[in-house]
């Protein structure tokens, strides 16, 4: 490939994976990977300034905003730093500035994994804040998110005209979890790794949405001061501390050895840190030297960035375990001999599905390469085919699930499977979450932290606690169980403690109760969306709804039986086509009695196809998640309970299809009819079980016909056809 085709190539994937890692929240490779290629680019167009553009992705700063924000402008530029790669590249920057300045001092800092800010104090009060935007013209004004962020002090406790310090918004590592477990159990979202989730959290429209989430924010530059004289970044770093500011831990060097040995270090330790890092900063210590050495367009010369590259070990996988999470999935584990990778202890890394399982070919007894980069989740990557012990066997997930014992199916078109359980403790939380939401039984105020606090007291134990609640209303009353907003939430607006009133909660418990109530005549499709049942959602309910008359009939439907009446049908189907060949050779009256039974067994077993889930717009996978669901013990538990409470459980459109009086009849429509439309028309014949042709024919029973009725008319006529209005057609199955 020639030099300008690579160029090109390069630009296109840093301007895909930019989209992806900025705006998605997404990225498809790891950090490490993009400065890769990232320098490769750079470097090639070092090599030939020619080919270098303005469009190019080097010559911009940081990413594109997500949305049109509000801009502030950069006092100082918030550049990114120049990346090292390895010893040699390290030292080759240390050996510069030695020669620039006599002992110069070096700092080495970690370089934490977050989304880069900007905040502003006048008068020793927070003022402002902002992303990095294009780095050196705007940035985006986040402040109300950052005022929700608890490590931002709102006051600085020193007349100070002015103060700008630079930091890093980010997540540690039990606070990601926290917010995945949550979007799971709405079943939104989930973010890739801590730096995306914070970044995106802190593009959140909604200063609410960061207050839930646990963000941080470490201080890592002062950027600009009135009032104050500094001489060294360690000093500053040290008085931003004793003014609220959580700071990186740093080390002072005065020589390159010292240098690497502190990069190793802070490598080697990386691991026990709360947060992830991508790498570790070398700076200047002396301000003045770092004033005079000044910036490239796009970096400054007085500090670097040492990415640690991703490592990758060799080791055995001593078992295969299979978890469910609050989903339901069912995620196999490898447990692996520990190992250490990127300064930390590797045990265990999740193999996601059956497919990547089958994919890496992966089996419990094989060596294999794990690889962890600065994003916290190691994988592994690859089998060593040749130290597979002999006699061990393809890894399958169980049929079962390994918690509550409920069949476990995979879905349609998707690698995950699922665990049906409606009671299995391992996704409870997010089954009644899921059963009192919008889209199902719909009960204001029964979100996710009213559902957590009332199970953590042992209120709900499953769906079918919910209405029986009621049971429990002085109790909520007298102790307030019922949720209130945050509290810290109200104590972060103005920075004030709020006034505490005594809570009144009866006005919040009858709420609750009585949204409670109404949900009892929520339909039979909401119903059935809020079983959660793998696979089956609102518009399979609403087919259900559609089709038989309550849930006890749903709840007979069975797989097993479904496939034996297929294969029945396909039996009769078979005998059916063997006798009209047969018959239209010469008319027989024994093979026409023959017909005749055949066509009536067929049209049994359809029938009975239909009462076990054969029905247009529900597949297989459908069939057999419902006869499943119902068939297990626990779920006929809490259809009762669920029936006793008063619940719904009766279709409310099942009496039109019920309603077969109009089957066996064809019907024709022409001329413009006085109160129905076609479409309307149409509707009501199909679902009386009529059918509607185009045109006239002698098989047409009726012609609705309306005003300006032309041809039909006139055909339907000739043919003897009867002909009526739509008042006779409305009388028809009124
Ligand atoms: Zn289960």
């Amino acid at each position: 490939m020639d030099i300008v085709d690579r160029i090109k190539e390069l630009r296109e994937k840093i301007e895909y994976h930019n989209k992806k890692y900025f705006e998605e929240d997404a990225p498809e490779i790891t950090d490490y990977e993009y400065d890769l290629i990232f320098r490769e680019l750079n470097n090639l167009e070092q090599q030939h300034p020619e080919l270098v553009s303005p469009e190019s992705p080097t010559k911009k700063v940081g990413g594109k905003t997500k949305r049109e924000a509000k801009k502030i402008a950069h006092d100082v530029p918030m550049l990114s730093l120049d990346d090292r790669f390895s010893r040699e590249e390290v030292a080759d920057f240390i050996t510069k500035i030695q020669k620039e300045f006599k002992e110069p001092v070096f700092i080495v800092e970690y370089k934490i994994d977050g989304l880069s800010v900007a905040l502003r104090y006048r008068d020793g009060n927070f003022v402002e804040g902002m992303t990095r935007g294009d780095g050196v013209r705007y940035g985006e004004d986040i402040t109300e998110n950052l005022k929700m962020i608890d490590s931002v002090p709102l006051s600085i406790h020193e007349y100070l005209p002015y103060l700008e310090v630079r930091g890093e918004v980010y997540m540690d590592n039990e606070a990601f979890e926290a917010v995945n477990e949550r979007q799971e159990e709405i079943e939104g979202k989930t973010f890739a790794n801590p730096r995306n989730c914070a970044a995106g959290t802190m593009r959140q429209l909604d200063p609410n949405v960061v207050a839930e989430r646990d963000l941080s924010i470490l201080v890592f530059n002062l950027q600009a001061v009135q009032g104050k004289e500094f001489t060294s970044h360690a000093e500053t770093l040290d008085w931003l501390s004793t003014k609220g500011f959580l700071v990186p831990q740093y080390i002072k060097c005065t020589s390159e050895k010292e240098v690497w040995d502190a990069i190793t270090l802070i490598g080697e330790t990386r691991g026990d840190l709360p947060f992830g890092i991508d790498g570790a900063v070398v700076k200047l210590d002396n301000l003045a030297d770092r004033e005079r050495l000044g910036a490239s367009s796009k970096v400054p010369r007085w500090a670097i960035a040492y990415k640690y590259p991703p490592e990758e070990k060799p080791t055995k996988v001593l078992n295969i375990e299979v978890n469910v999470g609050r989903t339901g999935r069912l995620t196999p584990l490898a447990i692996l001999e520990p190992v250490r990778l990127a300064g930390t202890t590797v045990s265990r890394a999740s193999l996601h599905n059956q497919d990547q399982i089958d994919r890496l070919d992966i089996r419990i007894g094989d060596t294999v390469i794990v690889r962890k980069a600065a994003e916290i989740i190691p994988e592994i990557i690859r089998v060593i085919k040749e130290q597979r012990p002999e006699g061990n066997v393809p890894f399958k997930i169980p049929d079962r699930c390994p918690v509550c014992g409920a069949p476990a199916l995979r879905g349609e078109d998707v690698a995950d499977i699922r665990c049906s359980g409606i009671n299995c403790p391992a996704q409870l939380a997010r089954l009644i979450i899921h059963f009192a939401s919008r889209d199902a039984m719909d009960i204001e105020g029964l979100g996710p932290a009213a559902v957590h606090s009332l199970m953590d007291k042992g209120y709900i134990r499953n769906i079918a606690d919910i209405y029986y609640l009621k049971n429990y209303r002085d109790e909520f009353i007298a102790n307030g169980i019922t949720p209130r907003p945050r509290k810290e939430l109200a104590l972060r607006k103005d920075g004030q403690p709020r006034k505490q009133k005594e809570p009144d909660y009866t006005a919040s418990t009858d709420n609750l109760l009585s949204a409670i109530e109404r949900s009892k005549d929520q339909s039979l499709e909401r119903l059935i969306n809020g079983f959660g049942i793998p696979n089956i959602g609102k518009h399979t309910g609403s087919i259900l709804e559609d089709n038989f008359p309550d849930i006890h009939a749903i709840a007979m439907i069975s797989y097993d039986k479904y496939k034996q009446l297929k294969e029945t049908e396909k039996q009769l189907k078979k005998e059916r086509s063997r006798l009209q060949k047969k018959l239209k050779a010469s008319t027989m009256t024994e093979d026409l009695n023959m017909l005749n039974d055949v066509n009536k067994k067929l049209s049994n077993v359809e029938k009975e196809l239909k009462a076990n889930g054969d029905i247009k717009g529900i597949g297989e996978v459908s069939i057999k998640a419902i006869s499943n669901f119902f068939a297990e013990p626990q779920t006929r538990v809490i259809l009762e309970r669920l029936e006793q409470a008063g619940v719904n459980m009766k279709s409310r459109s099942s009496s039109k299809v019920n309603d077969n009086r109009l089957e066996g009849a064809t019907f024709v429509l022409t001329g413009t009819l006085p109160t129905l439309s076609r479409e309307e028309a149409s509707q009501i014949i199909k679902e009386h079980c009529g059918r509607v042709a185009g045109s006239v024919s002698k098989k047409t029973t009726y012609l609705l016909a309306g005003e300006g009725a032309g041809d039909k008319m006139n055909k339907a006529q000739s043919l003897g056809i009867k002909i009526i209005t739509e008042d006779e057609f409305l009388n028809m199955i009124d």
